[in-house]
């Protein structure tokens, strides 16, 4: 499998540090509102590294944090008269919820990083011991210039970057000792929230904070350290430095950064008025949608959202599902079990469109590509997997698309609709049930029922039920 690290700006052999298991590192969203689809974008494109990886055998320890100390999470705590940790707890709980409903596995390890201060403590005081950390009035600086390497992930001329920066410093910052040196620890301002360190009373810099979680997490040296371009500078320049100088040793061997998403054409912001939250999507879209809209384009190229897209992409997907449908009904129906010598001719040549999906996958996750093998199988099954074909034929060639489908995450099987009659059927069951004072049956059906979307409430009318 091919990887493009930023690092190189080269597609590189990926080769893990240790065989057979990949440590990856996803930096994950600030939670201080509903997702947007902008931040769906890396969290689908990388479950889907994973899945992949996966799928070809490595053992993979993925980690994604949430950044849940933040200006803008303690700017929402003052507007709603609410502590920042209800906020955070909040959105994160929504936060879950949306990955699910994309189909993004949680995380191995999900770490918050206001439960993690004692090890950004450390790291900073490594830091400070070894030279590389100054502390002015209670704000700890990393010493930019005395990292030799700093500036390789993104490029960067530092000497530009420098003169750039001099002019931008804010008043308070003319304390640094360079213009590129950033915040590792600050002094709290009242009301916001705070930890007790030897500096100062106060919370860290963002970007110790993911160098931290991933050292716990993963160990000091990882495989793959993955988010937005965006984030490319300064702050995986600026973890590059932290880890490295703390822990001696090259931090992640492969650095891979998705593009943006715009909408109609333009940057999404909320001044403009076109940002949607993954939540509002989801109001009129299945999210499966939404995942195959993302997966439709190479992760590195820019993408843009439009309704006519969306609409495209659930006319794509439509078909994959109504084809993996009517290969279950020709099973359904088939009259021979067996497949002919003629069938299992076909299914050797099926295995082509398997090749070209991993092919495309290998070469930089090509989700393009590997959507375009998935549909090359359906007209495929389409033409030949028709009624009249073995029950064995028909349900090889259903699994087939099952299987590349669920390794990009879309489900490509039809959900079973839960009709009213069922559910009728169920509550009358419950209702017997519990006059037969069978508690454990009774609970065991409403679980049932929750888990297929449906509420019930015990009335003094009956039991009334509604849709979840
Ligand atoms: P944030 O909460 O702003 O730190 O963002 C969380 C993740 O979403 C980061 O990996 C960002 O790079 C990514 N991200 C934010 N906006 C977009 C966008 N419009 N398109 C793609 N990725 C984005
Ligand atoms: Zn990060």
């Amino acid at each position: 499998m091919r990887l493009y690290n930023t690092l190189t700006k080269r597609k590189e052999e990926f080769v893990p540090i240790e065989e057979g298991k990949v440590r990856m590192y996803v930096c994950g969203p600030t939670v201080y509102n509903f997702i947007h689809i902008g931040n769906a974008r890396p969290m689908i494109v990388f479950d889907t590294a994973r899945r992949y990886m996966e799928y070809k055998g490595y053992e993979v320890n993925f980690v994604s944090n949430f950044t849940d100390v933040d200006d803008k999470i303690i700017k929402k705590s003052i507007e709603e008269g609410i502590p920042a940790e209800e906020v955070s707890e909040r959105f994160i709980k929504e936060c879950k919820k949306d990955m699910a409903d994309m189909n993004v596995r949680p995380a191995t390890t999900h770490p918050q990083a206001t439960k993690e201060i004692q090890g950004m403590l450390d790291m900073i005081q490594t830091l400070m011991d070894k030279g590389y950390a100054y502390n002015v009035n209670g704000t700890v600086y990393f010493r930019t210039r005395k990292f030799e390497e700093y500036g390789k992930l993104s490029h960067k001329n530092l000497d530009d970057l420098r003169s750039g920066e001099r002019a931008l410093l804010v008043t308070g910052e003319d304390q640094k000792e360079d213009p590129l040196d950033f915040v590792l620890w600050k002094p709290k301002k009242e009301g916001e929230p705070a930890w007790e360190s030897a500096w100062s009373d106060g919370r860290p810099g963002w970007h110790i904070e993911c160098s931290v979680m991933s050292k716990k997490y993963l160990g000091d040296e990882i495989d793959i350290h993955a988010g937005g371009e965006d984030l490319i500078f300064p702050h995986h320049e600026n973890e590059i430095a932290q880890s490295e100088c703390a822990n001696g040793k090259i931090f992640a061997k492969y650095w891979l950064h998705n593009a943006f998403l715009n909408i109609d054409n333009r940057k999404m912001s909320k001044s403009l008025g076109n940002f949607f939250t993954v939540r509002e999507i989801g109001e009129k879209y299945d999210l499966q949608i939404l995942r195959f809209f993302m997966l439709s384009a190479h992760y590195r190229s820019p993408l843009n959202f439009s309704q006519e897209i969306m609409e495209a992409s659930k006319n794509a997907l439509e078909r994959i599902v109504t084809c993996a449908d009517s290969l279950k009904r020709i099973a359904d129906a088939a009259a021979n079990a067996d497949l002919t010598a003629e069938e299992s001719a076909k299914l050797t040549e099926m295995a082509a469109f398997r090749n070209k999906f991993e092919e495309a996958m290998d070469d930089d996750l090509n989700t393009a590509d590997a959507i375009a093998a998935v549909f090359e199988l359906v007209k495929f099954a389409n033409t030949e997997a028709v009624s009249g074909c073995s029950k064995a034929f028909a349900e090889a060639v259903r699994k087939e698309i099952i299987e590349l489908c669920d390794i990009l995450g879309l489900i490509a099987e039809k959900k079973e609709e839960v009709l009213d009659a069922d559910i009728e059927a169920l509550i009358q069951e419950r209702t017997a049930a519990k006059k037969a004072k069978n508690f454990a049956r009774a609970d065991e059906i409403r679980a049932q029922l929750l888990e297929m979307g449906i509420v019930l409430k015990d009335t003094r009318e009956g039991v009334v039920w509604t849709r979840a």
